[in-house]
């Protein structure tokens, strides 16, 4: 078996462990003659798996006891759609933070269901800078406050929070969820589709404050509405099985590895050796991302060239190293090191980028 460093946005890599495990426990679960996807989601072998997935969520983040925890389908993208109309029914509006391309589109959906306020807008930086988070003032009848905690294809990340009074803020986790420490009673509501640092994809973990669960719209139909799925413990239809035991295999790794303090402790580990490769080569890569919000997730960065980057890419790929391709939409190079990622991975493209840097220098 040989498995190669995948620096994929996502899906992405996940813990060889946790595959592994899977892998053993496939066929048949625990002495139950079936395998976990092939069980009844009402029985008590999956039900035990589903609550325990939830409580390691509550227990990483230690969620107050007034946040509750929602699987759900759909991925982060539904979330574009369920918060708006849970939140912002009977002509409420809400404040956006407009950072980069998965802003864009949160803020196109959230306009079709209410009002928006742009109380940020990042296009004239190209997006490769957030504001300064004590300069973010909510407007007064704002329901919330959007962000997006980690644009995933930017490359930039929020480093501390806006404080907005009693104006909860919403945030799009997805890149960065359980990456760090998250001051949790600042937010009202938290999303993360989980293909980045959770397990497979098809799925959104959501965090709400009960208060916000409570002035939820009463008028959508089941799916659509965050009080149906709460009053069900996340049950109403059939969840993401195989999706949910992933993720608590992913969890309890991440639990019994140190929690968020050692998440936190390796993403910085991992962006500082990609980093300083960055800015200690002369001007062969260059980081366009303001050195105040640069990601530890997600690592951008161009070569002199659209060629070499090509050539940089494919160097990569045929030395084990694969997904360094940036998002089409804004094309050179990303590394996506996530919870999963080895440190070595990080170690090893670093070697990598050195080398070719002297070599094409
Ligand atoms: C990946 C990603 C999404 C989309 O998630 P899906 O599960 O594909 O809907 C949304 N927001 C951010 C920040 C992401 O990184």
């Amino acid at each position: 078996m040989s498995r190669i460093f995948n620096f994929s946005a996502g899906p992405c890599t996940l813990p060889l462990g946790v595959l592994e495990q899977a892998r053993d426990e496939m066929v048949e679960y625990h002495g139950q003659g079936m395998s976990i996807i092939e069980m009844s989601h009402r029985g008590k072998t999956y039900d035990t798996i589903h609550h325990e997935s939830m409580d390691l969520v509550r227990e990483l983040l230690n969620l107050p006891d007034n946040y509750r925890v929602l699987l759900l389908g759909g991925g982060a993208t539904l979330q574009f759609s369920m918060v708006p109309m849970n939140l912002l029914h009977g002509g409420k509006s809400c404040d956006f933070t407009f950072t980069g391309a998965w802003a864009k589109k949160a803020l196109a959906d959230t306009k079709k269901v209410g009002k928006v306020n742009l109380v940020f807008d990042g296009t004239d930086s190209s997006f490769t800078t957030l504001p300064d988070p004590a300069s973010v003032k909510a407007s007064s009848d704002a329901a919330y406050l959007h962000l997006i905690s980690n644009e995933t294809i930017g490359g930039v990340q929020w480093q501390e929070w806006p404080d907005i009074g009693s104006v909860p803020l919403v945030a799009d986790m997805s890149s960065d969820f359980l990456s760090r420490h998250i001051p949790v009673d600042r937010f009202g509501l938290i999303y993360a589709g989980a293909q980045k640092n959770v397990g497979p994809a098809g799925m959104a973990v959501v965090i709400i404050r009960q208060d916000i669960l409570d002035a939820c719209s009463p008028d959508l139909t089941s799916y659509l509405s965050y009080p149906s799925h709460a009053k069900t413990d996340s049950m109403l239809n059939t969840p993401p099985v195989f999706t949910i035991y992933m993720m608590k295999l992913v969890l309890e790794r991440l639990r019994d590895a140190g929690g968020l303090d050692a998440a936190e402790q390796l993403a910085t580990k991992r962006s500082d050796l990609l980093y300083n490769v960055i800015e200690s080569q002369g001007s062969f890569y260059r980081c366009p991302v303001d050195s105040a919000c640069r990601s530890k997730t997600n690592v951008v960065f161009r070569l002199p060239t659209e060629d070499l980057e090509k050539q940089f890419v494919a160097e990569a790929d045929a030395q084990g190293m694969s997904g360094l391709k940036g998002h089409r939409s804004v094309g050179g190079c990303r590394a996506s090191i996530y919870n999963a990622m080895p440190v070595e991975g990080a170690e090893t493209l670093a070697r990598f980028m050195t080398a070719f840097a002297k070599q094409h220098s």
